[in-house]
């Protein structure tokens, strides 16, 4: 693969923001497939923050005309909380002193066959990142073992080459979540202390591997509570569109993680409100009316239970974000807090009420073309 997508300025982002005007929100409030990245920077700018519920409202509608009723359920299933990396604002960053726990295959199964007991049909495999612990061939035998009993299986993991993601997509991965946290090049280097994830241009280039190795679906973020979130929402609304031109056949997903407590003493270096995240999940819907929203368990049950039907087509409910919390109950040593603690029912039987159909199975893998 020849070309790359680059960010090599932030401070132009910021420029282009700051070119937002009325009339340019205006215009992409109108738009029925999509606006332009200039379009994207005023939704995103504090000009368009008086359109707030004009947004809400495009968002909404422009939800149920792509996904319908749909809202679609998922689970993260954490398989190992080792790291060799010290990012500063992680529980599982190396250095800090948590218990850490790397679950056998079979310990594996047992945690998600708890998941498929509780109706979940769609789950997210995670690690830290520590390929002698948990490398591909783990990862591998994981996937062939439960693939049979979900439609779904995705993956947050550490970057991989294109031909190990070919390996995990022929044993039954169906999607790739990889989120570059920040954008912006010098906080990136700020807060990635050690380990491979210092490689700010290795990382950026992760989503467009997994693409190119035929992952159905890729997931792409940026840690909210790093930089500026607007120009964080120009540069996903950028990437976005740069991985559409070049891998049209693939699936996208933008995630909004705000930073929430961990092990450590990181604190953000910005602050993200609920309005501030409004406007960024509105903004992209508009400008990508077909890419999946994701919206977890980090935001509170009141918050998520508000966006419902306004943007965001993926929830995640009833997670543990440490190895083997589901058949323990244990909670110790997990990646973060969550602020949604629901389980599973309670999160559908909100999302029913509110007129929407929870979906936990949206794919089989029957349909899937090797
Ligand atoms: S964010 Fe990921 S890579 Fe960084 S310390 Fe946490 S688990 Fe490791």
């Amino acid at each position: 693969m020849s070309a790359t997508f680059t960010i090599d300025n932030f401070a132009e982002l910021e420029k282009r923001i700051e070119r937002g005007t009325p009339a340019l929100v205006h215009s992409a409030l109108h738009r029925e497939d999509g606006c332009s990245l200039d379009e994207l920077a005023a939704l995103l700018s504090p000009a368009a923050e008086e359109q707030l519920p004009l947004m809400a409202a495009r968002s909404r509608a422009l939800t149920a005309k792509r996904f319908g009723r749909i809202t679609q359920i998922f689970a993260p299933l954490y398989l190992s909380s080792f790291c060799v990396n010290r990012c500063a604002y992680c529980g599982f960053a190396a250095g800090n002193a948590i218990p850490r726990r790397k679950l056998s295959v079979a310990e594996a199964v047992a945690e998600a066959m708890i998941l498929k007991e509780r109706g979940f049909n769609h789950i997210l495999l995670v690690t830290g990142e520590a390929p002698a612990k948990a490398g591909v061939d783990y990862l591998e035998e994981v996937v062939r073992v439960l693939k049979n009993d979900f439609a779904a299986i995705s993956i947050e993991v550490q970057p991989l080459e294109t031909r190990e993601y070919a390996r995990l997509f022929a044993a039954g991965v169906t999607a790739v979540a990889i989120y570059q946290e920040t954008y912006n090049r010098r906080v990136y280097d700020q807060v990635h202390l050690a380990g491979k994830k210092t490689d700010f241009a290795y990382r950026l280039d992760t989503p467009a591997r997994a693409a190119a190795a035929g992952m159905r679906e890729i997931g792409i973020g940026a840690l909210l509570g790093l930089a500026d979130w607007r120009c964080e929402g120009l540069a996903l609304g950028m990437h976005l569109a740069w991985l559409r031109k070049h891998f049209w056949q693939t699936g996208f997903t933008v995630s909004f993680p705000r930073l929430r407590p961990a092990a450590g003493s990181f604190a953000p270096l910005v602050q993200v409100s609920e309005r501030n995240l409004s406007q960024l999940i509105f903004a992209l819907r508009i400008f990508d009316p077909d890419v999946g929203l994701i919206l977890s368990t980090r935001e509170e049950a009141r918050f998520r239970d508000g966006m419902l039907g306004l943007g965001p087509t993926r929830y995640s409910a009833g997670s543990c974000t440490a190895p083997g919390g589901y058949s323990t109950g244990e909670h110790e040593g997990e990646q973060f807090a969550i602020g949604d603690h629901r389980p599973i029912d309670e999160v559908c039987h909100v999302i029913a009420d509110r007129g929407l159909d929870p979906v936990c199975k949206d794919w089989d893998r029957e349909f899937q073309i090797q």
